[in-house]
């Protein structure tokens, strides 16, 4: 797609520090990185979000991700103590680049990237059945 930053550096147009390339999928170094080692995942393929993948993408994209997360630990480059997966869909869950990435950041017991999470209070068996109910009339 024109003028989407990571179509261009799957083409070349743009400089990355590329670790991983196949048919479907791309991975390369973030240039922000949360901490160092920060890698994205991406489709080769121009998706905003993971509701537009087709039925392999996600796939595909998760392979690359397991294979790349394995040879971050195994290279050593960095000392990672964890790792989160994530992938952000629309701005309010922090999506800022809208080709569809999976990030891969190393963790530390006491690093800086914090999730804050409020959970709501606690839902009945009854509630959490109906909004099952709901999603799987959507499968
Ligand atoms: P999002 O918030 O959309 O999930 O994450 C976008 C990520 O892309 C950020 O971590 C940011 O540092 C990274 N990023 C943005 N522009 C570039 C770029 O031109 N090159 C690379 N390698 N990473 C980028
Ligand atoms: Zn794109």
């Amino acid at each position: 797609m024109e003028n989407c930053i990571f179509c261009k550096i799957i083409k070349g147009e743009i400089p990355s520090n590329k670790v991983y390339e196949d048919e479907h999928t791309y991975a390369f170094m973030d240039i922000n990185p949360i901490n160092p080692g920060h890698l994205l995942i991406v489709p080769k393929t121009h998706y905003t979000e993971i509701k537009d993948y087709d039925e392999e993408t996600g796939m595909y994209l998760f392979r690359t991700a397991i294979k790349i997360e394995k040879a971050l630990r195994k290279s050593g480059a960095v000392k990672l103590e964890g790792t989160n997966f994530l992938i952000a869909n629309g701005p309010a869950a922090g999506q800022e680049v809208f080709h569809s990435h999976l990030h891969i950041i190393p963790r530390y017991a006491d690093d800086s990237y914090k999730v804050r999470i409020e959970r709501k209070e606690k839902p009945t068996m009854e509630e959490l059945k109906q909004v099952a109910e709901e999603i799987k009339k959507n499968i």
